[in-house]
């Protein structure tokens, strides 16, 4: 299992990727990546500096004008190559990403990477398919039509919980549509995005189209947000962050993306199929052990299928198996650190106060006790306004409250500042599809509750942000679009030119 390479040794050159080579950072600051099941560092780096953001976008600038300059044709090839890469490499990303995050080696394998081919082959189509709407004599005297053309160098912050994606989420949609890139992952998780960066140049793609700075937050993060040579911020992380990160683009009027947190419902009316719904919430509130934004983590289930729902749910979390994440029978990894259980934890102990832990509530202990483990937890009994129904835990954590009406049901969903993802279990036509018109998310799915499609957008509504990840519709924040307007009567005195000077 892909474990042929050495972390140490494939890094050995450093953690930074500025045009199409490693080198190390220069900021002063070391980094260690830790593997969280073990509490092992597997990897000790320079971060990122102000220097090395700089000397990234200066990369990206200088690639841009060959990079948005070839044809769509050009830019498609490179991406499909780039796909065959990354499939020949599923092995090492899928080990690496387990190894720095803790993910079961089956989540990474079967979907971590994946996924990201699949997105990598998806845009390397979806870059044919450019297209500006709209050619025709508007004002009877002129041509018009719209070219859609790329931003230039795109600055870009990513989280810890799903590098390698969000790496691909980040990179695809801006180079398909010729843009260059600066990337900055989460310190704690820069492999995969680097490795993602190294298979694009095995690829031929040119120097600097894609560029890693792995940096902390305050120094390479703020600085890469505030360049003046950066037109557009993608950023995908907490809404606190968030809410920092837009501060400093507006201040540099930049183009603004933002991918931030959630609090997804999911809501169980009492006609839903129990089995299905209880699969459903234990698979959806615990994959990538919770620390995943679209994540099952209010259930509202409708009185008359309450009780057995709550059973169903603890019986199932209590056969998940956690441990080494390259065993293939784990189920469930650590989190992705300690620091992230015990703030987890603290969230659990203070809701003891309120509320009921029916399953879980505790770290294992035993040979896992070096891991940030924590098991699978169940609470019921928190009130609406309680803090454990409405802060993002990002852990495995699944609050269960019952409702009474369909309409109470809806309200209580939306209860939310939040609006990334929510599911809806019924098998009554009307009330699905009355949930998919009300609920206030980005995405709604009925009876079933996480996948993801390449072709098809993820991002948020209200505090979960605004723009979109993947499909086509990434492109409206790629891309902008200009108005060419040709003059036809190719006469020197143009009819409207009498409301400046002379009469008809
Ligand atoms: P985070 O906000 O702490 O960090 C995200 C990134 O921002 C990291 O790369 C970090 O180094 C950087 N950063 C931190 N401070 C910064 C600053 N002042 N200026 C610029 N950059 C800065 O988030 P996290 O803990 O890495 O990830 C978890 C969060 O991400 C959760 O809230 C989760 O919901 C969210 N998330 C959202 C989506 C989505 O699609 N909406 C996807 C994955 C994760």
């Amino acid at each position: 299992m892909g474990k042929g390479f050495q972390v140490q040794d494939r890094f050995a050159g450093g953690a930074q990727y500025i045009g199409g080579r490693l080198r190390p950072g220069t900021s002063g600051h070391h980094q260690d990546v830790v593997d969280p099941a073990t509490g092992r560092t597997v990897l000790r780096y320079e971060l990122a500096g102000t220097d090395d953001v700089d000397a990234a976008v200066a990369a990206a600038r200088e690639a841009f004008p060959g990079w948005s300059g070839l044809s769509p044709a050009g830019r498609s090839e490179a991406l499909h190559r780039l796909a065959a890469v990354l499939a020949a490499r599923a092995e090492d990303f899928a080990y690496a990403e387990s190894l720095q995050c803790g993910k079961p080696v089956k989540l990474s394998t079967e979907f971590d990477v994946p996924g990201t081919v699949d997105n990598t082959s998806f845009f390397a189509g979806a870059a044919r398919h450019l297209e500006g709407r709209s050619a025709a004599e508007y004002s009877g005297d002129h041509t018009s039509y719209v070219r859609r053309e790329a931003l230039g160098v795109v600055g870009s912050i990513a989280p810890w919980n799903y590098p390698l994606q969000m790496a691909a989420w980040k990179i695809l949609p801006a180079v398909a549509a010729g843009n260059t890139i600066v990337l900055k992952p989460a310190e704690i998780t820069p492999l995969t995005s680097l490795m993602f960066a190294q298979a694009a140049t095995e690829a031929g793609i040119p120097d600097g189209v894609i560029n890693i700075v792995s940096g902390a937050g305050r120094e390479a993060g703020e600085h890469l947000v505030s360049h003046p040579d950066v037109v557009m911020t993608s950023f995908t992380g907490s809404t606190a962050v968030g809410k920092r990160v837009a501060a400093l683009a507006t201040s540099t009027v930049k183009r603004l993306h933002l991918e931030l947190g959630g609090k997804a419902p999911f809501l169980v009316f009492d006609d839903a199929d129990l089995d299905a719904a209880v699969n459903g919430a234990v698979a959806g509130s615990l994959i990538n052990t919770g620390q995943d934004c679209t994540a099952a983590t209010r259930a509202y289930v409708q009185r008359p299928l309450y009780d057995a729902f709550v059973s169903g749910v603890a019986t199932l979390m209590e056969s998940v198996r956690l441990g080494d994440p390259f065993a293939p029978s784990t189920d469930l990894g650590p989190l992705i650190s300690r620091q992230q259980r015990d703030r987890v934890a603290g969230f659990v102990d203070r809701a003891r106060a309120y509320a009921t832990v029916v399953t879980g509530g505790e770290a294992p202990g035993g040979e896992l006790a070096d891991g940030a483990y924590y098991r699978p937890t169940l609470i019921t009994g928190a009130a609406q306004d309680s803090e454990i129904v409405t802060s993002e835990i990002f852990g495995p954590v699944l609050v269960v409250l019952p409702f009474d009406t369909d309409d109470e049901g809806i309200r209580l969903a939306n209860d939310t500042p939040y609006g990334l993802a929510a599911s809806a279990w019924s098998t009554g036509l009307y009330r699905a599809n009355r949930a998919t018109r009300e609920i206030r998310a980005g995405c709604v799915w009925i009876n079933d509750h996480i996948p993801i499609i390449s072709e098809m957008p993820h991002g948020g509504y209200g505090a979960s942000g605004f723009g979109k990840d993947m499909s086509s519709y990434s492109f409206e924040e790629y891309t902008q679009v200009k108005h060419v307007m040709y003059d036809n009567t190719a006469v020197a005195v143009k009819d409207w030119h009498r409301t400046v000077f002379g009469d008809r």
